[in-house]
């Protein structure tokens, strides 16, 4: 089996993995990069796979940087099927098309500085339609169910305990008359979160995936976390400020909504307003009440017991954008939850704009905040942050909990590892920071004696072949294609020129100039390797 590690690799965004048994082609993941240009651009190369040679992609979790980029597979021709679990399979519904809506309108307000700068212009990686398109393709399956995905491979899926519905992924495969057995870990939870269920532990394999976001870090205990939390927002309301929390609408806001709950049930807090101010979040938290199954017996308990714990007094649900902005002039002490959790993009950053610069208000971080993106910059002790063109100062108190993280730490990943009972298991380690990955793979190393590694961007490697263990194949040269490739890029080449000749002609009707830089630089770059393919042969 060949395998080719496309992304979530020295760095926590873009996870995915192309795996190839004989002609069979899929993917472990299919996610977006985030945090800054030149990890984005990324997300625009031209795939070592096309996109309609894959038959698969095993999908762990809905998250952006996991399931991101399926809907601009679709755009190029996917039209295989997207396994996952049917919570993932929910609240992707509603992510994509909200990542759709980010991408649209990040090109619309780059096209409205643009025009002006005489700059060219900007298109969506996809669009809300693109995202909407790409669901029909998704197929749910159960935790713990070992099925057959094609001839000589069968996957099973287990809880991660990370989101709701996330998954650690096991691959059986044939090879050379044995069977062997792949895990993706994909994002390990934290054991004691509320609402899910803790990380299910794998006993066997032979190569292992496993992520290491914070592999080089312990967390504080919930209960320091939450009073940690509690005294935050009692000092908030005792000097009539705000609390603004950025969240991943997913499973942070949740949790958030459950905590503050709990606050107000105990009386460690009056009921004062808790803004939910992303509409994602608004969705993805009635996703959460419809799939109550996933649950852990904890909160089941609290349910069949009557009570909601995601029905919390106080709480404001703001859907438009006059309700988001109503919220500022509230003088009353509130605490405002809104995504994106890494600010970047979404409602968060007005809120940001409004108390960045209060010596009063606090800010909460809860999630991981990846390099490159505003939070972390915030979380640095950056003096000012620049928000819609604007330099603004940063004197609000800045707090981290990571308590409140939907990451196993350190303890918790060699925990979940020291119950694979194979002292030759083969480690690749992906999904963090390349200084922080490094270490865990070191560590790992050195306290069970598995071949850990941490691979590169791009890099081959082949799979349970003899000589080699899982160990180097070769590097892949950077963009070279194979001749199978060939046609693929033949097919690439002549797609893009008819969309840029259909354009073309659009805008020569309207009687303006047309130039797609971006268009004709890929087309320059195909054209490139098709000649450095021919001169190969
Ligand atoms: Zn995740
Ligand atoms: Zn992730």
């Amino acid at each position: 089996m060949r395998v080719e590690f496309l992304g979530g690799v020295r760095t926590v965004t873009g996870s995915s993995t192309l795996l190839e048994r004989g002609s069979l082609k899929w993917l472990v993941d299919c996610g977006m990069f985030q945090g800054g240009k030149e990890l984005e651009s990324r997300n625009w190369k031209i795939h070592p796979y096309h996109a309609k040679d894959l038959s698969f992609i095993l999908l762990t979790h809905a998250h952006i940087d996991h399931s991101g980029l399926i809907p601009k597979l679709v755009k190029e021709g996917f039209r295989g099927k997207v396994i996952c679990t049917k919570a993932t399979l929910d609240l992707c519904e509603v992510m994509l098309q909200d990542s759709g809506h980010i991408q649209e309108m990040e090109a619309e307000w780059q096209n409205r500085k643009g025009k002006r700068a005489g700059k060219d212009e900007a298109i969506p990686l996809y669009t809300t339609k693109d995202a909407e398109k790409s669901i029909r393709y998704f197929q749910k399956v159960n935790y713990n169910e070992k099925f057959q995905l094609a001839d000589g491979v069968k996957v099973r899926f287990q809880d991660a305990g990370h989101i709701l519905g996330s998954a650690i992924i096991e691959i059986w495969v044939e090879e050379g008359g044995e069977e062997k057995k792949v895990i993706f870990s994909g994002d390990l939870g934290n054991f004691d979160q509320p609402i899910i269920r803790d990380p299910s532990f794998i006993e066997e394999g032979d190569i292992l995936w496993l992520e290491s976001t914070y592999g080089n870090r312990l967390h504080k205990s919930r209960e320091e976390t939450l009073q940690e939390l509690l005294k935050i927002v009692q000092g908030a309301i005792a000097h009539q400020a705000k609390v603004v929390i950025p969240a991943f609408a997913v499973e942070r806001t949740q949790d958030i909504i459950y905590t503050l709950g709990q606050f107000i049930r105990e009386g460690s807090i009056p009921s004062i307003p808790i803004y939910i101010d992303s509409p994602l979040a608004i969705s993805a938290t009635e996703i959460f009440k419809r799939n109550s199954n996933y649950f852990d017996q904890e909160t089941r308990d609290l349910l069949s017991g009557g009570e909601s714990p995601l029905d919390v007094p106080g709480i404001v649900y703001t859907q438009t954008t006059e309700e988001s902005k109503a919220i500022n002039e509230d003088p009353r002490p509130g605490i405002i939850v809104s995504a994106s959790g890494m600010c970047d993009s979404g409602r968060i950053k007005h809120h940001l704009k409004h108390h960045l610069w209060r010596e009063a208000s606090h800010i909460v971080f809860i999630g991981y905040q990846a390099e490159g993106t505003t939070g972390r910059r915030i979380v640095d002790g950056a003096e000012t942050v620049r928000l819609f063109g604007e330099e603004i100062v940063v004197k609000a108190h800045i707090h981290t909990l990571g308590g409140f993280s939907a990451h196993a730490d350190q303890r918790g990943l060699l925990n979940w590892i020291s119950h694979i009972h194979n002292p030759q298991l083969v480690v690749f380690i992906n999904h963090g920071e390349e200084k922080i990955s490094m270490e865990l793979s070191q560590l790992i190393s050195e306290q069970f004696h598995f071949k850990a590694t941490v691979p590169q961007w791009r890099e081959k490697r082949v799979l349970f072949c003899e000589e080699e263990k899982g160990m180097p194949e070769e590097r892949a040269k950077e963009e070279l294609p194979s001749e199978e490739s060939f046609s693929v890029l033949l097919r690439h080449l002549d797609r893009t020129y008819k969309r840029l000749r259909r354009r073309w002609k659009r805008e020569k009707k309207k009687g303006e100039d047309f130039y797609d830089p971006r268009r004709l630089k890929q087309l320059e770059e195909v054209s490139k390797k098709l000649e450095e393919l021919e001169a190969e042969l």
